[in-house]
């Protein structure tokens, strides 16, 4: 581990055992641990050395976030900022980066298993189905904090009719639904809400485009949920087998040559 550097790391969707192993030898040896308290799990802290030093964000603005990473930065300490999921999204890495630079002081970044990824394995699911779609859209809605570009609202994200990851957008069933519907979804479209993924109060909510919405209001999830929409999600889909090429015994690529019938029976 440098010292004198900042480590971005994604600490995954929630469980203390889906960090990676080089993000966990990393808080290991950190000195001090800045951690996004209201996504990640303290006990992924328990990782530290008992002197490091260890600061949850949750309250912090970015001023003071950085004054104390570019202090201790300076000092000649070794960083970690622990992020929910992958740092690549949503993880407002970008700003943070932007003042290391001015300060002259270097960085890397670990990648995490995104929350994406966690539901999508909750659900059984894979998004990418061959002949279904092979495209998957990671979005949200506007919020306050961080406006959408127009030409990526829901509705024209929608006529895609692929698969649709949407963050930090739970709070708004009804105006996700209404975006998808009239942007190319159907009513059957199947879709499903996982609250806190990994985490040992995980919520699941199935259905489809007609009712996810009121499952939602019904549990009364306005936070820390993704909802994941598209066809790769039905249960139909999940019976009929839809095989990639791949792994076809007549497909040769890099690794196998074309096994024919007769010889595959061998
Ligand atoms: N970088 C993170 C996302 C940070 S934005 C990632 O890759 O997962 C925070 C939003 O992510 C939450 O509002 C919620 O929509 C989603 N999220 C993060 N962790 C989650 C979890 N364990 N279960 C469900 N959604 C989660």
């Amino acid at each position: 581990m440098n010292h004198g550097h900042v480590y971005f790391i994604g600490a995954g969707p929630g469980a203390p055992d889906l960090i990676t192993v080089r993000g966990r030898d990393l808080i290991l040896a950190a000195d001090v641990v800045i951690f996004a308290d209201s996504l990640v799990d303290p006990a992924m802290c328990d990782y530290a050395r008992q002197d490091a030093q260890i600061i949850g964000s949750s309250t912090l603005t970015l001023e003071e976030i950085m004054a104390t990473m570019i202090a201790a930065a300076q000092e000649g300490k070794a960083v970690v900022r622990l992020h929910s999921g992958d740092p690549a999204l949503y993880g407002a890495t970008h700003e943070q980066i932007v003042r290391l630079n001015e300060a002259g002081v270097p960085w890397s970044i670990v990648p995490g298993v995104s929350s994406a990824f966690a539901a999508a394995a909750i659900l059984g699911a894979e998004l990418t189905v061959p002949e279904i779609t092979q495209t998957v859209i990671f979005s949200r809605l506007s919020g306050r904090a961080s406006p959408v570009p127009p030409r990526e609202e829901l509705r024209s994200l929608a006529s895609h009719g692929c698969s649709l990851v949407l963050f930090l957008s739970v709070s708004h069933m009804r105006r996700v639904v209404g975006d998808l519907l009239e942007g190319g979804y159907t009513q059957d479209t199947p879709a499903a809400v996982v609250y806190r993924a990994t985490w040992p109060d995980e919520l699941i909510l199935r259905g489809t485009l007609a009712d996810i919405a009121d499952q939602v209001r019904e549990a009364k999830l306005t936070k820390q949920a993704l909802v994941l929409v598209g066809p790769a999600l039905s249960a139909a889909t999940a019976q009929q087998e839809r095989r990639s090429r791949l792994y076809a015994p007549d497909h040769s690529h890099l690794f196998r040559v074309a096994k024919p019938a007769a010889h595959s029976q061998a």
